[in-house]
């Protein structure tokens, strides 16, 4: 028996038993939320230090706490890495997370009121890029831009929409989008307005790190990421002025820091710094440029075998680690009855709004899905085979099932179904299927 929780165990074991609990379903099913991965051993043990009790308000050398001499070492050795990694002369690892890191680009570069312009969320952008229920939407007044039927961003809607509104800030980036992102013309757009362009790359750090994804910093200003979706590290998140950004702006890394302490945060989280910098040690191994290949190999042939049997796909392909399924050829609105019966299986995947979605985007007629939590466990495209397999055969078996018009039926409707889910003899199949594949890719073997 492990001891990896031998004074949780002891000292609260109803935490334990969860904990344990949540290994058995990372460990025995197929983890394909593209925002997901699983962190090393080594970032999780940087997580769990006594860095944790430590107050550090402020930056290396200027802190309002004394004490600080070893957070200060830890901190410079992530904004060092973080530089190399994404080529910039300027980085802030402070941010408790991806979106109070964007938070932090609005206060640095808008005022209030200001217009800002991103992708709209139910065409694959993400809530911080101007949705209106988001703070982005509610302080700033934002304009979208949009994909079209095909798929990819539509760059002449997206050029007009500027040069009507003049934005002060322009995002590039998304959340479920699974093509190279624009920089260049992106960035050709942000310098006829005179905006300032910001990449958010938090789904596809990894991937640029790795060398796979085309690199935003010779077109941008500001570069912000999570780092714990492709990236591999803690939850938290970068902020990263470029060369180019500097000469935008030479004040801008300062305005950056302002804003994210004291105008957004007080006490940086120490441990996940030195997670972060675990991380980004991990991603300048020359292994992590193999892993981001094999992610994008392992999406390509995934989405190719799904078009293979007659799942038909966003942009039909991808360039990146995720893709969406478009289930409207089985009836709109089936997105959640499939995330529901995949969940069955042991696979997690999301639903997700399409392009023009029919359905309304609580119950929207897509799925989200990608590799990199899957490539992380050594699984290559004869696994990817299989699981599109699996997954095909379980879209064409929930085919019957329709999402009611009456929108009080709903509810119901997906109520009913996922109990259903249990019983259904496709759905046990491909479970039994998916824990003999998990069982011969063991995740953290060193804690069992
Ligand atoms: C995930 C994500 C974020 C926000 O990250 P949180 O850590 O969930 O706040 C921001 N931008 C994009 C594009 C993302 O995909």
């Amino acid at each position: 028996m492990d001891d990896w929780l031998e004074h949780l165990q002891k000292a609260d074991s109803a935490v334990a038993e969860l904990v344990r609990k949540e290994l058995d379903r990372q460990e025995y099913g197929l983890e394909m939320i593209p925002s997901e991965n699983y962190a090393s051993l080594a970032v999780l043990e940087a997580m769990g230090t006594i860095l944790t009790n430590k107050y550090s308000e402020g930056y290396p050398g200027r802190r309002y706490y004394a004490g600080n001499k070893f957070i200060d070492q830890v901190e410079n050795l992530a904004i060092e890495r973080a530089k190399k990694a994404f080529g910039v002369p300027y980085a802030n690892v402070q941010p408790y997370s991806g979106t109070p890191a964007n938070q932090a680009v609005y206060m640095a570069v808008c005022n209030l009121g200001d217009v800002v312009m991103g992708q709209g969320l139910l065409d694959g952008g993400h809530l911080t890029h101007g949705w209106g229920t988001s703070f982005s939407g509610i302080n700033y007044k934002s304009v979208q831009y949009h994909v079209k039927a095909d798929g990819y961003i539509d760059l002449e809607e997206a050029r007009k929409l500027a040069k009507e509104n003049r934005p002060r800030l322009m995002w590039v980036g998304a959340s479920a989008y699974s093509r190279e992102y624009p920089f260049e013309e992106f960035s050709k757009i942000a310098e006829e307005v005179g905006a300032c362009l910001a990449a958010d790359v938090a789904h596809v750090a990894g991937l640029i790190v790795g060398g796979v994804h085309k690199d935003p910093a010779p077109y941008v200003h500001i570069i912000t990421t999570t780092t714990h979706k492709t990236l591999r590290g803690p939850r938290g998140a970068m902020v990263m002025v470029t060369k180019r950004g500097l000469e935008h702006d030479p004040d801008l890394g300062a305005k950056i820091d302002k804003a994210v302490f004291p105008g957004l945060q007080g006490g940086p989280h120490d441990q996940t710094t030195a997670a972060i910098a675990v991380a980004l040690g991990e991603a300048l191994k020359p292994e992590f440029k193999g892993y981001a290949r094999q992610v994008v190999q392992n999406a390509k042939a995934l989405a190719q075998r799904l078009v293979g049997n007659g799942v038909k796909i966003v942009s039909n392909g991808t360039d990146n680690h995720l893709m969406l399924l478009d289930l409207t050829p089985f009836g709109k609105g089936k997105g959640v009855f499939v995330q529901d019966a995949l969940e069955g299986a042991a696979i997690t995947v999301n639903k997700n709004t399409i392009p023009a979605d029919p359905a309304p985007p609580f119950y929207p007629s897509g799925v989200r899905l990608g590799t990199p939590a899957l490539t992380t466990r050594g699984m290559k495209e004869p696994e990817m085979g299989l699981i599109a397999d699996w997954i095909a055969d379980i879209v064409k078996d929930s085919k019957d099932i329709m999402l009611p018009e009456d929108k009080l039926e709903r509810r119901s409707a997906v109520k009913a179904f996922r109990s259903s889910v249990g019983k259904n003899p496709k759905v046990a199949e491909v479970k039994g299927q998916v824990t003999d594949l998990c069982k011969r890719f063991p995740l953290y073997p060193e804690l069992r």
